[in-house]
C-alpha cells in the first residue's frame, strides 16, 4: 500500500441530533460535510471551543453511533461495521483514549485485570509467561517502569497521569493503527500533560500510529500535531500544517482561537465580550456559520457557506475573503478588530518531571 494512502477517512460526515420532544422534529447540526484522512505516524489535531462538535467526530469515527451522513473508510473501504464480528474488527484497528482516566478505568479493577482483559478481548487468551511478556510490553510502551511497581494497583492507587497511561496502554492492546484521543490531557494536572503529549509523539513514531488529538487548546496542537483542522460549530473552517495555522492563521475564527491563546479556557468568555454567543446549533446561522461574530461579514457570509479555499501550500481555509468573488469580504485587519495578537504559547506546558 501506497505510504501516503490514509488509513481512517471520513468523507462529507455528518451528525444531526434529534431534540427530544421538538414539534415539527428539530435537529443539532452538531457536525455538517466534515472530510479528513489520518495518515500512520501522523498526528492531527481537531481544535474548536465547547459544542463545536470534536468528540462527536470521535464517536463517530470510533463507530459508537451512526452517521447522519457520509461514509468512513478504513485503508479506502467503507467501515461501516453491520454486525458486532465487524464492530469487534474494527475496534482493533481504531482505538479511543477518553478525557478523563479515572472515569475510563474501572476502580475495582487491577492495572493486571484491565490490561489482561484487553489483551485477551483483541489477542485471544495469553497464559503465563507470555502473558506476563505481554503485560511488562504494555507497561514498558507507556513508560510505566518498572511494570511490577504498577501491575497490581488499583486505579485510585494511580496518579492521573499514571492512569492516563493504563487507559492508553489498554488501547495499545489492540495492537491498533488509530488511537482518537479525545482531550487526553485535559484532566490532567498542568504539569504532567506534556509527558502525556511526549509518550503519544513516541507511540506515533514507533508504532507509527495515525492520531486524531482533539482538544481545545491550540498551543498544544502547536506543540503536538503535524496537521491542526479547526472546527467552529460543527463545520472545518481551517486546515493546515500546525506550525502555519497556530502562527500565520487565515480565518477570522482562528485568529480569534490564536488570539486567545494561551488562556483557551477564556475563550469564550472573551468570544462572547466581543461577538455576541455562539450560535445555536439547532438552527445554525445560514451561510457561514461564524458570520455573526465575524467582524467583516458581508451579505454573502450570511447566505452562501464558504468552501474550504486554499491558502497557501496545504493549507484551506473556509472563509470567503480568500475567494475570488467580486461580493468576497474584505478581510482587513483582523488584529484591529480582535486586537494584538500574541504568539502561540506553548510554556503553558510544562515539562514533565
Ligand atoms: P467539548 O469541548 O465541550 O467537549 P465538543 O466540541 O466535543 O465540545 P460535542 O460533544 O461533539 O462538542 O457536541 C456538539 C454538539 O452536539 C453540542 O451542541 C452538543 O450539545 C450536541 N450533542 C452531542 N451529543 C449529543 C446527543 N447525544 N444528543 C443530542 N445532542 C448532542
Ligand atoms: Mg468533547
Amino acid at each position: 500500500m501506497p505510504e501516503d494512502q490514509p488509513v481512517l477517512q471520513a468523507i462529507d460526515l455528518r451528525k444531526h441530533f434529534p431534540v427530544r420532544g421538538s414539534r415539527p422534529k428539530k435537529f443539532v447540526h452538531a457536525v455538517d460535510d466534515v472530510n479528513l484522512s489520518l495518515h500512520r505516524g501522523t498526528v492531527v489535531a481537531l481544535v474548536g471551543e465547547s459544542g463545536s462538535g470534536k468528540s462527536t467526530i470521535a464517536r463517530l469515527l470510533a463507530q459508537l453511533m451512526p452517521v447522519t451522513g457520509g461514509q468512513i473508510l478504513l485503508h479506502g473501504q467503507d467501515a461501516t461495521a453491520k454486525n458486532r464480528t465487524a464492530f469487534h474488527r474494527y475496534v482493533r484497528r481504531v482505538q479511543m483514549i477518553f478525557q478523563d482516566p479515572f472515569g475510563s478505568l474501572n476502580p475495582v479493577h487491577t492495572v493486571r485485570y484491565t490490561l489482561t482483559r484487553s489483551l485477551k478481548i483483541h489477542r485471544g487468551r495469553l497464559r503465563g509467561v507470555e502473558l506476563e511478556a505481554a503485560l511488562d510490553e504494555l507497561l514498558d510502551r507507556v513508560q510505566l517502569r518498572p511494570a511490577a511497581r504498577y501491575i497490581d494497583k488499583f486505579p485510585h492507587e494511580l496518579s492521573g497521569g499514571q492512569r492516563q497511561r493504563v487507559a492508553i496502554a489498554r488501547a495499545l492492546a489492540a495492537d491498533p493503527e488509530v488511537l482518537l484521543a479525545d482531550e487526553p490531557i485535559s484532566m490532567l494536572d498542568v504539569s504532567i500533560r506534556l509527558g502525556i503529549l511526549n509518550l503519544l509523539r513516541d507511540l506515533r513514531d514507533r508504532l507509527q500510529l495515525a492520531i486524531l488529538y482533539i482538544t481545545h487548546d491550540i498551543a498544544s496542537a502547536r506543540y503536538f500535531a503535524d496537521r491542526t483542522m479547526v472546527m467552529y460549530a460543527g463545520r472545518i473552517v481551517e486546515t493546515g500544517d500546525s506550525e502555519s495555522v497556530t502562527q500565520d492563521p487565515k480565518h477570522p475564527y482562528t485568529q480569534l482561537l490564536v488570539r486567545s491563546a494561551p488562556d483557551p479556557d477564556d475563550l469564550e468568555s472573551r468570544a462572547r465580550g466581543a461577538r455576541g454567543e455562539a450560535p445555536s446549533l439547532v438552527a445554525p446561522p445560514s451561510g457561514c456559520r461564524f458570520n455573526p461574530r465575524c467582524p467583516f461579514a458581508t451579505d454573502l457570509c450570511r447566505t452562501e457557506v464558504p468552501p474550504l479555499i486554499s491558502v497557501g501550500e496545504g493549507r484551506e481555509a473556509a472563509c470567503w475573503g480568500y475567494s475570488d468573488r467580486p461580493d468576497r469580504p474584505s478581510l482587513g485587519s483582523v488584529l484591529d478588530a480582535y486586537g494584538e495578537r500574541p504568539a502561540v504559547d506553548v510554556s503553558v506546558l510544562e515539562v514533565d518531571r
